[in-house]
C-alpha cells in the first residue's frame, strides 16, 4: 500500500489539533472544579455533575483520537476494522475517528445489545 504522505500529514495535523483542543478543555474543566472548591461563598457547585459527564465524554474522545493516530501510524487508518474495505474520505471528513464503513456501522447498530468482537 502506497504511503499517502499528504493525506497522512493533514490527517495527523487535524488529529493533533483536535487533541490539543480537548486537552485544553479538560484542563479548564479541572480549573473550574478547583475554583468551585475555593470559591465556596454560598455558590453551589451545580455544574459539577454535568462537568463530570463532559469530562468523561472528553476522555473517550481523547481515546478515539489516540486510537486514530495509532491507526494512522500503522497504516490501518481509514480502513474498516470489520470488512477491511476503505472508508470513504467524505465519511472520514465528517467522522475522523470512524473505524467502520457505512454498511458495517449500520450492521453494528442493528446488533445493539449483542456485542460483536472487532479485530
Ligand atoms: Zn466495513
Amino acid at each position: 500500500m502506497a504511503h499517502q504522505t499528504a493525506f497522512y500529514d493533514s490527517t495527523r495535523a487535524m488529529l493533533e489539533r483536535e487533541r490539543t483542543v480537548i486537552m485544553a478543555r479538560m484542563q479548564s474543566l479541572e480549573q473550574n472544579s478547583i475554583e468551585f472548591e475555593l470559591d465556596s461563598d454560598g455558590v453551589p457547585p451545580s455544574g459539577l455533575e454535568r462537568e463530570g459527564a463532559i469530562g468523561a465524554m472528553l476522555q473517550s474522545r481523547l481515546a478515539d483520537i489516540d486510537n486514530a493516530i495509532a491507526r494512522l501510524d500503522d497504516g490501518t487508518y481509514g480502513v474498516c476494522t470489520t470488512c477491511a474495505e476503505p472508508i470513504p474520505p467524505r465519511r472520514l471528513e465528517a467522522l475522523p475517528f470512524a473505524t467502520l464503513c457505512v454498511p458495517c456501522q449500520s450492521q453494528a447498530e442493528k446488533r445493539v445489545g449483542r456485542r460483536v468482537a472487532v479485530r
